[in-house]
């Protein structure tokens, strides 16, 4: 019988809703292709969102980056063979955690930029927070697999960062929320864009595959199938 070797130590809170998405999907992967009762092997360090949200609209990054250096160090001590860190923005100090710890950083720009590439998308669409859209870290993380990256108009950014923050990262989906995305991204698809990157791990509570026939990478489904990888031994 197959024994589960590795154990992924998970960064959430950020916001809790998408962290239960991820703690969802990942068991029902390991189910899907362990069988029986085959679960994921989790540690979990889960923040309280309201700290973390002051000090990114604070611009204090380097506060920031500490706070995710030390949880990822305090799961390395716990055992993790991995550590994930459950949404996009934060990845803006992805490179002092890696460098701070002595397991692989499962990174979910990397992991997006190959999807997309595998799905041979050429040009995408990056939606997400104001500070994934706007500063460089995830547009260069993109680019350097090749990708042409657009960002929706500043008006557009506003929107979206606003709905992210007070309602989905609160668990407030609406279909006016709905509307206003899709007619973004109607908008972005005639300027030639292929295909939409989620790039938040909320963004899949209000739009998915079932609503609209664009192109969707869903950076929380992305991110949980590489956790779910390295589960594996992959
Ligand atoms: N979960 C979101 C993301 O993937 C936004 C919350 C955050 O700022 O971390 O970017």
């Amino acid at each position: 019988m197959q024994q589960l070797q590795q154990r992924v130590g998970i960064i959430g809170g950020m916001s809790w809703q998408s962290t239960a998405l991820y703690y969802a999907l990942l068991n029902k992967q390991i189910h899907a292709r362990l069988g029986s009762l085959h679960s994921a092997d989790v540690l979990l360090h889960s923040v309280d969102f309201q700290h973390i949200s002051s000090l990114q609209h604070n611009q204090q990054w380097g506060d920031l980056a500490d706070l995710m250096v030390h949880s990822a160090q305090a799961l390395e001590n716990a055992g993790a063979t991995a550590i994930a860190i459950a949404t996009n923005t934060m990845h803006k100090v992805a490179p002092q955690v890696a460098q701070a710890i002595s397991i692989p950083l499962l990174n979910v720009i990397n992991a997006t930029a190959d999807h997309c590439r595998a799905d041979k998308l050429q040009h995408v669409a990056l939606l997400g927070t104001r500070f994934t859209m706007q500063d460089d870290f995830y547009r260069d993380g993109l680019n350097n697999y090749g990708l042409k990256v657009s960002t929706p108009d500043p008006d557009a950014q506003d929107l979206i960062h606003r709905i992210i923050y007070d309602e989905l990262c609160q668990g407030v989906v609406t279909d006016t929320a709905q509307q206003q995305f899709l007619a973004i991204m109607k908008d972005m698809s005639e300027q030639g864009v292929q295909g939409f990157i989620l790039g938040c791990t909320e963004i899949g509570l209000l739009i998915n595959s079932h609503i609209t026939r664009h192109t969707l990478v869903d950076t929380t489904e992305v991110h949980t199938r590489q956790i779910v990888n390295h589960l594996l031994g992959h």
